[in-house]
């Protein structure tokens, strides 16, 4: 989709990962492997935290959770996330839920506020199959880190609102940044309303289509360097992401992994 720009932010992040691979000898492999901020991981993260939401909005002001970018999964050593970005779509995401069912593994969701709010009926239904949500913005920025602190909130609060309604009330658990553009400040208010900022560990580069035999050797190779993996079902036609989920899924089962969701 045009808002994906090309392929900018996927060379981004490509990008910023090897320059924090290359400092990473005195930090853990997993930490180091696709953390795209990782320059924002070592500090406080305090400067701009915003101020705490108003307690007693009804009962349902969410408890504040960590700010950190978090990678590991409940499941633990042997525990996988699998994360699903940009939709819902109205083609690709009922695709991506029946491979998910088939399978028996409940992901991540990280959905666009627009496209949440075109497609209740696919936010209900990702919901109801036990998945979760996380908020990835209104627009899909992958430039918010060099935006002001009002752009930011506006993108995160707006997306938080548009996932919240279209579900029925069910809040996004997790925030991730478009293309891992994170701040300091961004994490502390998607924590401040109980989105646990995600990071990923393995991108499967499945947004560049680069065929799904390419996706799944990616996924396969790179699995041992941390738990959380970055596919998508929307920004394009997805059917290499359907056929290398259905291959892809077995196999990590196959090698002992159980799938589960990012910790909080
Ligand atoms: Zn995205």
């Amino acid at each position: 989709m045009v808002r994906h720009a090309g392929r900018g932010w996927h060379g981004r992040v490509l990008a910023a990962a090897i320059g924090v691979t290359a400092v990473a000898a005195a930090t853990s492999v997993w930490t180091a492997q696709a953390d795209p901020t990782g320059k924002q991981h070592a500090g406080t993260g305090v400067s701009a935290r915003p101020s705490a939401p108003a307690a007693g909005a009804g009962g349902s002001a969410p408890a504040k959770v960590s700010e950190t970018i978090v990678h590991a999964s409940d499941r633990g050593a042997r525990g996988v996330n699998i994360t699903i970005d940009d939709g819902p779509d109205p083609v690709w995401t009922p695709q991506v839920l029946r491979v998910l069912r088939d399978n028996g593994v409940k992901a991540t969701f990280c959905m666009v506020g627009t496209q949440a709010q075109a497609h209740p009926d696919l936010v209900r239904a990702v919901v109801a199959a036990g998945h979760r949500l996380c908020d990835h913005t209104v627009s899909h920025d992958t430039g918010m880190d060099h935006k002001s602190q009002a752009y930011q909130s506006q993108q995160i609060l707006d997306a938080e609102r548009m996932i919240t309604k279209a579900s029925g009330g069910v809040r996004p658990m997790y925030y991730r940044a478009p293309g891992g553009a994170f701040t300091p400040y961004s994490r502390g208010l998607a924590a401040s309303r109980g989105m646990r900022p995600l990071g990923w560990n393995v991108d499967s580069k499945d947004f560049e289509r680069p065929g799904t035999a390419a996706i799944v050797a990616t996924v396969e190779k790179e699995v041992a360097n941390g738990p959380t993996i970055l596919f998508h079902d929307a920004g394009g036609d997805r059917s290499q992401t359907v056929a290398a989920l259905r291959e892809v899924l077995p196999w990590l089962k196959q090698q002992g992994y159980s799938f589960g969701f990012p910790v909080r």
